[in-house]
């Protein structure tokens, strides 16, 4: 049993796939004012992820950046490697990284499904995969999936993005049931409609008028729920969904 710190917190780092901007960079904010060290993965934004990282270091946290494809079966192993290296193991893991490919049904291509699929979903799994492990052995381990009101509720155009969100729950609530016993939890939060760079070209629009507080929610008001699912302090709460939607699927 590896011991909590006085602050209930283990040793190790958070890891947050998909921290340079949006709700990942928001998280990883969250993790390290949590007093967690922070790798920050990315495919093509180093340089917005490097700049995440100097704002966490000018709080007086740690982060440290590594470029690679959530899709790629190999990166996890190279990811989760060289932060073990670097402060341990890896204590909290979110599956934040996503990629959206719109297309209704009829004429949506392999490639527009396969690529939604492969990052959104498969990308989850492997680093989930890996990262359990040595969560186990530690007795304590964190893993939050970042979903989407979508994998609930049909938005057209989106089949692939719907399946890999539904698919993440799915997972979720079966791996929390194999490793509950050690530890470990294993939740997702589904943001409704927050902005972003995701959302920014229309994606959503005129929902504001739908959504219950009337407004599109912020990165950091996912982070929230984030960093309370990666706490000591939701011990019991294990395999679930938390929305945060500002009420839009109430
Ligand atoms: P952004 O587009 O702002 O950020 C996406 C992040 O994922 C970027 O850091 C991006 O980095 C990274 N990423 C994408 N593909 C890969 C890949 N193959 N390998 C590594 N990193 C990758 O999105 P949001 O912050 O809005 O979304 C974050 C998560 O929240 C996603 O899973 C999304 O589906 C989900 N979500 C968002 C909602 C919203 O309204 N914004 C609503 C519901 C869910 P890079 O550009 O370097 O690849």
């Amino acid at each position: 049993m590896v011991s909590a710190g006085a602050d209930g917190r283990r040793p190790g780092c958070a890891l947050v796939t998909g921290g340079s901007r949006g709700i990942g960079a928001a998280t990883a904010a969250t993790l390290a004012a949590e007093g967690w060290p922070v790798g920050i993965v990315c495919r093509d934004s180093a340089a917005e992820a490097g700049r995440v990282a100097e704002a966490i270091a000018g709080d007086g946290g740690e982060a440290n950046v590594i470029v690679a494809d959530i899709a790629d079966p190999a990166t996890p192993d190279r990811i989760f490697a060289e932060l073990e290296d670097r402060w341990g193991s890896v204590a909290v893991l979110v599956n934040n990284a996503g990629i959206t490919a719109d297309g209704l049904a009829p004429r949506m291509t392999d490639e527009r499904w396969s690529s939604v699929l492969s990052t959104n979903l498969s990308g989850a799994f492997r680093m989930t995969r890996r990262a359990l492990g040595p969560m186990m052995r530690a007795r304590w381990g964190r893993v939050v999936n970042v979903g989407s009101i979508v994998g609930r509720r049909a938005n057209p155009g989106q089949a692939n993005y719907a399946a890999a969100k539904a698919g993440l729950e799915a997972m979720a609530r079966t791996v929390a049931a194999e490793v509950g016993r050690r530890g470990i939890t294993v939740n997702t939060v589904a943001p409704g409609l927050i902005a972003t760079r995701l959302t920014e070209n229309g994606v959503g629009a005129g929902l504001a008028e739908a959504i219950p507080a009337r407004r599109p929610g912020t990165p950091q008001e996912v982070a929230a729920c984030i960093g309370f699912l990666a706490s000591e302090r939701a011990s019991y709460v294990n395999g679930t969904t938390i929305t945060v939607d500002g009420g839009l699927t109430a």
